[in-house]
C-alpha cells in the first residue's frame, strides 16, 4: 500500500506539512460534513454554522454545538492521530495543519498545530470578543451571556467568516517551505484550506493524500492512498521507523 518513492521521501525530507481534514477524525467517532452521518436535525451544517444563523436564532445554532461538544468529549484520538503525533517527533521542521475544531491533535501529542478554523471546546464573546474562560457545561442548553452583556459563541470559524489572524500565513509559509506535504482526510473544497497543497506542489513538495475517496488534490498528487487515515498512517510511521 506505501510505494518505496514514498518511504524514500520520508527518509530523506527536511521539513514535512500536514493539512488534516474532518476524516481523521471519522475512526474516533466524529461525524464528517460530507457524507454519512452529517445530518443534525434535518439542518445541513451550513445552515447553522454562520453568523446570521447565530444571530436569527442562537438557541438553535447553541444547542447543536453542546451536541457535538458532548459527542467530542466522548471520544479519543485513534491510530492516524497517534502515528502523526510520532512523525512530528522525527522531524525537527513538522507543522500540523487542521481543519478539525475537536482538539483531537493536541491530546494526541502534536505541539505544532495550525488551528484554522479554530476549536470548539473555546468559547468568545460575540460584542467584545475576550475569551470566555468559565467551563461551559455540557448540560447549559441556553446561551451564555459576557460580563458586557454579548452573546457567547463557539471560537470557530463560520462560513464565510475570516480565519483566525496569522493562521493561513503560517500554514502557507509551512507549505511553500515542506518538501513532503500530506493532504489526509479532507475533501479540499473549503477555501482558503484547499489553495495549501498547489502551493506546496508549486514550490516543488511531494504531494502525498490519504483518503478513501478522490478530491481535487488528488490531480496533483505525487502519491495517493485510497485507505482509511487510521489504517494508513501508522503504517507509514512503522515504514519510517523500522
Ligand atoms: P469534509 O467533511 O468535507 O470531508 C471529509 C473527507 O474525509 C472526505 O473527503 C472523506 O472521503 C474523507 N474521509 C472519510 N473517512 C475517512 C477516513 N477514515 N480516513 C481518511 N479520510 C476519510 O471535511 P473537511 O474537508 O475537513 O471540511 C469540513 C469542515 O467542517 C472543516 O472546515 C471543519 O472545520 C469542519 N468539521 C470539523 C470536524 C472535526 O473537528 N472533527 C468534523 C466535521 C466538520
Ligand atoms: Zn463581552
Amino acid at each position: 500500500m506505501i510505494p518505496d518513492i514514498l518511504v524514500e521521501k520520508l527518509q530523506i525530507a527536511r521539513s514535512v506539512a500536514v493539512l488534516t481534514g474532518a476524516g481523521v477524525s471519522a475512526e474516533s467517532g466524529v461525524a464528517t460534513f460530507r457524507g454519512e452521518g452529517g445530518l443534525w436535525k434535518k439542518f445541513r451544517p451550513e445552515e447553522l454554522a454562520n453568523f446570521d444563523a447565530f444571530i436569527r436564532n442562537p438557541g438553535l445554532v447553541w444547542e447543536w454545538y453542546q451536541f457535538r461538544r458532548k459527542l467530542i468529549h466522548e471520544v479519543k484520538p485513534n491510530p492516524g492521530h497517534f502515528a502523526l503525533s510520532k512523525l512530528e517527533k522525527h522531524y525537527n521542521n513538522f507543522t500540523l495543519i487542521t481543519q478539525n475544531v475537536d482538539g483531537l491533535h493536541q491530546t494526541a501529542g502534536n505541539i505544532n498545530i495550525v488551528e484554522l478554523h479554530g476549536n470548539i471546546l473555546r468559547n468568545r464573546c460575540i460584542e467584545c470578543n475576550s475569551m470566555f474562560s468559565k467551563r461551559i457545561l455540557e448540560e447549559d442548553k441556553k446561551v451564555p451571556l459576557c460580563d458586557c452583556g454579548g452573546l457567547i459563541r463557539p471560537d470557530v470559524v463560520w462560513f464565510g467568516e475570516m480565519l483566525p489572524h496569522g493562521a493561513i500565513e503560517k500554514a502557507a509559509r509551512a507549505a511553500e517551505e515542506c518538501d513532503l506535504f500530506f493532504s489526509i482526510g479532507t475533501s479540499a473544497i473549503v477555501y482558503p484550506a484547499a489553495s495549501l497543497p498547489g502551493i506546496a506542489k508549486q514550490n516543488g513538495a511531494f504531494i502525498v493524500e490519504i483518503n478513501p475517496e478522490p478530491t481535487p488534490v488528488t490531480d496533483i498528487a505525487d502519491v495517493v492512498i485510497y485507505e482509511k487515515s487510521g489504517v494508513a498512517l501508522p503504517i507509514i510511521e512503522k515504514k519510517l521507523f523500522h
